[in-house]
């Protein structure tokens, strides 16, 4: 990994632009936790058009797909992901909330049966006026996104 304050072009690869800023060393991990040796350039507090600061994250030569993005819904829902193959960008969308997420979370429930992880954990997403929050498929207790942020 390294750092860069420019936003360098990427031949082939996925950029995910407009991720709130102290939001993306989360998304790093998360994307870490899926393959160790991922090439990553990572851009933090860059100036904004309109917003401020953002943070930027680009993966080369994994061409991410909506689930995968998915994952990272939580820390950065307005996040754009951007589809680079040779040097353009092919595809873009908005990162959404997915309905679960399965195995990236731990249950904040110390009792929940799916410790010490012998189980990977399942969470449903709930929407409930405007509020995210997550229900554990296995002790069935629902719980704040701020608690996994
Ligand atoms: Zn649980």
């Amino acid at each position: 990994m390294r750092e860069t304050m420019a936003v360098e072009a990427i031949k082939k690869g996925t950029v995910i632009d407009h991720i709130p800023t102290a939001q993306g060393l989360n998304i790093l991990a998360l994307i870490q936790k899926r393959d160790a040796n991922a090439q990553v350039t990572v851009g933090l507090n860059l100036p904004s058009k309109g917003s401020g600061r953002k943070d930027i994250i680009k993966v080369e030569g994994w061409l991410f797909s909506e689930e995968d993005a998915g994952e990272m819904a939580l820390y950065a829902p307005l996040a754009t992901i951007n589809i680079i193959d040779n040097y353009k960008v092919v595809k873009k969308f908005k990162i959404g909330l997915p309905d679960s997420f399965v195995g990236i979370f731990a249950c904040p429930n110390s009792n929940c049966i799916s410790h010490p992880e012998p189980v990977p954990s399942r969470f449903k997403v709930v929407k409930k006026e405007q509020k995210v929050r997550l229900r554990c498929h296995y002790c069935e207790r629902t719980f704040s996104d701020s608690l996994f942020k």
